[in-house]
Order: C-alpha cells, then structure tokens, then sequence
C-alpha cells in the first residue's frame, strides 16, 4: 500500500497538469515500513526523452541518484516514480514496463484535458513481466 500525504500529492498534480500536453515524470521520496510506503515529498524532474513527449517520458540517471542520495541524507527512501500520462488512462503500458525497476513504485496520472482525472500505482515484478495494482491513497 501506498501513502501519498496532500502535499506531496499537489505537487505531483501540479506537476503534471503545468506540463500537459507531455508527459512529467518525477520521484517519490518517503518512508518505507515493511509494505507500507508513505509519500511525503515528490520531487518533479525533467521529462529528456528527446522525441514526442506526448506519450514517453524518460528519467536522467543522474537526476534518480542525486533524488536517492538526497532522501538518504534525510534518513529517507526513495519510494518511486511518478509520470503523466496526457488525455489517456492511467494504466502501465510495455514502455514503462520495459524501462521500470522492481524496486520502485510506480503512479501514473491521467490527466484529461489538461486536468488531473484519475491515477493508479504499479509494482513492476521481478523480471519485469508483469506490474500487478498496488493500493494508492491520496
Ligand atoms: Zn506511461
């Protein structure tokens, strides 16, 4: 199960909503207790994907590492990533399959015409095969 606080959650809304047409992407740092995770601050990143950032979005390296570092020094976790996806459903297509990490959490925002409509969060496997539901709340 998954925690977004409200603050956190703005941000992520924001976040999206500003960058529509194109996808946002950003990091999800907090607390991780056993499979309790809570969301306390999102971190909005640039989208790099360098083709149509319509439908793809892509996560500079660097910037995941500098996010990751930052919330360890605040005895936090990296909880997860979040993206956009523009006037579609928030589900987990084989792109964001392919470029996920078993570890993260992933919450995908649908946002319709320019407004937040709904969002839901994937857990991505082991092998990357397959990204079952996790609980979100927000
Ligand atoms: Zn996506």
């Amino acid at each position: 199960m998954i925690n977004v606080t409200q603050e956190a959650w703005e941000t992520m809304v924001a976040h999206a909503e500003k960058t529509f047409p194109n996808e946002c992407c950003g990091a999800m740092v907090g607390r991780i207790d056993g499979d309790q995770k809570q969301v306390t601050l999102a971190v909005p990143m640039e989208n790099s994907y360098t083709g149509a950032q319509g439908a793809r979005y892509e996560l500079r390296p660097e910037d995941l590492l500098a996010a990751d570092k930052a919330a360890r020094e605040r005895q936090m976790d990296l909880i997860g990533i979040y993206h956009s996806h523009p006037d579609c459903d928030a589900y987990f297509s084989k792109t964001d399959l392919q470029n996920s990490c078993p570890w993260y959490s992933f919450v995908v925002l649908s946002i319709q015409k320019g407004e937040f409509h709904h969002a839901n969060c994937f857990l991505p496997n082991f092998d990357q095969t397959e990204a079952p539901k996790e609980e979100l709340i927000y």
